[in-house]
């Protein structure tokens, strides 16, 4: 795979510095039942890494002593592989915080893990899942043979238990990201045909559509050197710059820890293997425990234009409307 990050390390993107600390994004597995064509974290069910039970310990003493941190982001891989996956989301719930668990849905039916879905309703978590696309051709174009049925098939079990239906209290999102190196189409518009077609061809319901932008990073930005699209793909995301879209960005209220317990500004940044901040070692959660970063910077490079661009994009879709 061909490193993005000599190609993004200068840039001209504008300097940023964090907020209030409200979501504790984990990380807690590499190991994946799909290996998917975008995927920013090259999983696959090749990929071994895990958290240890001393740094999940760590996730929840952090939200012990952060009281404003409202959610722990649970994902991987599919963190659902994770074997202490289910103490960790008890225990976040036990304190009272939302746990999201961003999941493939094919896990879902995969053998061991039948009732994960009833698990997840037990526990109110909130499912934030992939679905490229309400096409069959595109997803298993995107994800593998077969992944659209699995999916669709995941889909109807969660709103079975009550999963996207009105008045449940069990939240049920979409994520939808483009197939190749173009920009997501405005996140409205797409959510509503979403629901048309999931609901007219698989009586599927759900809450919300998050459209994602493709980040020139990992596989899909090792892809475009490849091919030769690298630097059209970034003139396509600075262009495209809005910044009405800064205040949003998810790097300002969020920590991302990865299965050693490194801690960085966010998901892409984990990926790039970049530290927290301006730091230029490794930093690790067991250091921030009484730390305050409000105000502190941000390590910025050229894939944040990645979150920036148009409508903008985060893990909880677009910026703006
Ligand atoms: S399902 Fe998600 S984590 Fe797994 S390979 Fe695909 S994009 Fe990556
Ligand atoms: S890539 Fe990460 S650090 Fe850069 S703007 Fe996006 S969330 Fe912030």
């Amino acid at each position: 795979m061909k490193d993005t990050l000599p190609r993004l390390i200068s840039t001209d993107f504008p300097p940023q510095r964090r907020g209030k600390l409200e979501v504790l994004q984990a990380n807690i597995t590499l190991t994946c039942n799909q290996s998917c064509f975008h995927c920013h974290v090259a999983s696959s069910p090749k990929r071994k890494e895990a958290m240890s039970h001393e740094t999940l310990q760590l996730l929840l003493d952090m939200l012990d002593r952060h009281p404003s941190i409202h959610t722990l982001d649970v994902t991987g891989g599919a963190p659902e592989l994770h074997p202490e996956f289910r103490w960790l989301v008890t225990e976040a719930r036990r304190r009272g915080v939302e746990v999201i668990d961003r999941c493939n849905l094919t896990i879902l039916c995969e053998p061991g893990q039948e009732d994960t879905a009833e698990f997840l309703a037990q526990q109110g978590v909130k499912v934030v899942a992939s679905l490229p696309c309400y096409s069959a051709e595109n997803v298993n174009a995107q994800r593998g043979d077969g992944v659209f049925d699995a999916s669709i098939e995941g889909l109807q079990k969660l709103n079975a238990l009550g999963y996207g239906k009105q008045g449940s209290g069990l939240e049920l999102d979409l994520v939808y990201n483009p197939l190749g190196a173009s920009l997501p189409p405005p996140q409205p518009q797409l959510e509503k045909a979403y629901k048309e077609q999931l609901k007219e061809h698989f009586d599927i319901e759900f809450n919300q559509l998050y459209t994602l932008t493709n980040m020139p990073i990992q596989r899909f930005g090792s892809t475009l050197i490849s091919k030769g699209g690298f630097d059209d793909y970034m003139k396509l995301l600075k262009d495209n710059f809005n910044p009405s879209t800064l205040p949003g960005l998810m790097c300002l209220n969020t920590l991302s820890v990865d299965y050693l317990g490194q801690v960085h500004d966010c998901d892409f940044n984990q990926q790039l293997k970049l530290s927290l901040g301006n730091a230029k070692e490794p930093v690790y959660l067991k250091d921030l425990l009484d730390a305050d970063l409000a105000g502190s910077p941000i390590r910025i490079a050229d894939h944040c234009y990645g979150c920036t661009a148009g409508q903008g994009s985060s893990c909880g879709g677009a910026l703006v409307s």
